[in-house]
């Protein structure tokens, strides 16, 4: 059984919270990011921590998705595991 991890990796975009612009750029010799829209400046833990939600629904999503492809390889393997049993009977 093997799944493919690099499926689940995805890109994940850090929206501005005041404005939800998704373009940041990094103030120089500085621990901050700046919105290039509004122009506030966030420290990247705020920002993330501002984004945790998003990130949140992004992590159920994968957790579904992977869940899913678990069940379904499971599946296959049974049905072949069964296949030439005359003796059970799957309904
Ligand atoms: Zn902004």
């Amino acid at each position: 059984m093997k799944l493919n991890p690099e499926k689940y990796n995805r890109n994940i975009s850090l929206l501005c919270p005041v404005c939800g612009n998704s373009e940041m750029e990094h103030v120089e010799e500085s621990e901050t990011v700046k919105c290039t829209d509004c122009g506030i400046e966030l420290t990247k833990d705020e920002l993330i921590k501002e984004n945790g939600q998003n990130i949140d629904s992004h992590i159920d999503e994968i957790k579904e998705e992977l869940s899913k492809d678990v069940q379904k390889q499971l599946n296959e393997i049974f049905s072949k595991a069964f296949k030439g049993s005359k003796n059970i009977r799957i309904k």
